[in-house]
């Protein structure tokens, strides 16, 4: 064991949540792993702790990171070329992976807007970057080995039954000990931030706007324009150029999403090609991402809605712009996963970066969930929401499989949790 750390509490990535648990046990093998949880009344499992909330918290913590003096659970990265596949140990993050992918030419499909979260935690909450061609981060993943209550290990891979359930797991099912995710050959991507769109060209035409690159993000501080249209097109598909782009000018210098913050954390723009792990995620590894200093929320809604949503949400902006550092707009893929917030539909993603003013925050989001509901919002699960068990499992036709999957591998409830029981597990 590589040890258990009790009596300093933890804190998530915003700061807004203090774990409860006071013991975090870092195993060091799968043997212990299972030993642990094997013997554990309640647990949980972190991640590189981004989300908002206490969805990860327990009256015990388990941590696969890989900590500075290379102890900590095994972070090897195995490639596989003839498969298509990359296999990982459950602590490691994007950033580590994109590093171990490099010399084998060999690249994901896509990233979120930052390299710094472990991909078991982000797989876990149906994590996302942007495109209409691109499924969530979740979609990647080819198979998974998982730990259950009972400390047995068990292997699922694509296509085995319950597969689809497991993958967005939320940390209810169990400790996922390792993941296989598809890869592709390595490809170069180059970005591009027009500024001014106007709201009446992008309601008039979401799909258009939002499928003119790879990977496409609108960010607004819901004002007269939509501030920033950034298109990451890869280098071997068409470049929208340096031209007007849906009556958007070119801007002249770097930008960072949040108005008047320095781009100096922002992986380079102006159409400069490099590799697809230093252009799909806005945020540079070393640097801290976004604001720093703020809570978050996203509500994905059916695209065949994009307009109308925007339209329900535009009458809040005198209220939400006090509150608000900045709004990014995104296309989801549609996928099979049981609980990924994309399931069935292509989504679009309505993401808010708040300043912290949670309680501010919360009594905000009551409006906005409101104004959202004709549209079936499925909260992004990582990040503040609202709405209770019952809500949601309207939304989601396969909720019902996820909790009797939760309650099979595991029942006796050891990764239960409050907030699993009140957003999810009822
Ligand atoms: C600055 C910032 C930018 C962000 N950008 C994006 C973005 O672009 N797109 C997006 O969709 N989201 C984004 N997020 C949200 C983030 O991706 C999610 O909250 C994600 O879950 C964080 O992963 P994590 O490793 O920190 O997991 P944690 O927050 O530590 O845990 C999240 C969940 O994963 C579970 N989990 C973690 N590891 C394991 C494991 N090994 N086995 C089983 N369960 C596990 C936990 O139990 C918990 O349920 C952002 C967050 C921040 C702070």
């Amino acid at each position: 064991m590589t040890g258990t750390t009790a009596g300093t509490p933890l804190r998530n990535w915003a700061g807004n949540h203090t774990y409860a648990a006071r013991v975090v046990h870092r195993p060091a093998t799968l043997e212990q792993v299972q030993e642990l949880v094997a013997g554990a009344g309640r647990i949980g499992v972190l991640g590189s702790r981004h989300s908002f909330t206490a969805i990860a918290d327990s009256t015990e913590l388990l941590s696969l990171e890989p900590l500075a003096d290379g102890t900590g659970y095994p972070a090897d990265v195995v490639v596989d070329p003839g498969a298509g596949t990359v296999s990982l140990g459950g602590g490691v993050t994007y950033g580590r992976l994109a590093e171990a992918l490099a010399p084998h030419g060999v690249a994901l499909h896509n990233l979120a807007s930052l390299p710094h979260i472990s991909v078991a935690g982000a797989v876990a909450t149906a994590t996302h970057g942007s495109g209409v061609g691109n499924g969530n981060l979740a979609t990647a993943v080819a198979a998974l080995e998982l730990v259950t209550s009972d400390g047995a290990v068990r292997h699922a891979r694509r296509g085995d039954a319950d597969f689809d359930g497991l993958v967005v797991g939320l940390g209810a099912l169990g400790v996922v000990t390792r993941l296989t995710l598809d890869v592709e050959p390595a490809y170069e991507v180059r970005q591009r931030v027009y500024e001014g769109l106007s709201w009446e060209t992008l309601q008039a035409d979401p799909d258009a706007v939002l499928s003119c690159g790879y990977s496409v993000s609108l960010f607004t501080t819901w004002g007269r324009d939509v501030d920033l249209l950034w298109v990451k097109s890869r280098t071997d598909e068409p470049d929208p150029g340096d031209g007007e782009l849906f009556g958007a000018t070119p801007a002249p210098v770097d930008r960072h999403p949040i108005p008047a913050l320095d781009p100096a954390p922002c992986t380079p723009q102006l159409g400069v090609p490099g590799p697809w792990s230093d252009r799909l995620p806005h945020f540079r590894t070393g640097f801290t991402p976004s604001a720093g200093d703020e809570l978050q929320s996203e509500y994905l809604v059916p695209r065949r809605h994009a307009a109308a949503a925007l339209e329900a949400v535009r009458p809040l902006a005198p209220r939400i712009r006090p509150l608000l550092q900045v709004c990014e707009i995104r296309a989801v893929a549609a996928d099979r996963l049981w609980l990924s917030t994309a399931h069935g539909e292509p989504a679009l993603a309505l993401h808010f970066t708040w300043r912290p003013r949670e309680d501010d925050v919360r009594a905000l989001l009551a409006d906005l969930e409101a104004a959202l509901e004709p549209f079936g919002p499925r909260p992004h699960w990582g990040k503040l929401f609202r709405a209770g068990a019952a809500e949601l499992s309207a939304r989601y036709p396969r909720h019902a499989d996820f909790v009797a999957l939760a309650e099979r591998l595991d029942p006796r409830g050891a990764f239960r949790n409050d907030w699993l029981e009140e957003h999810v597990l009822g």
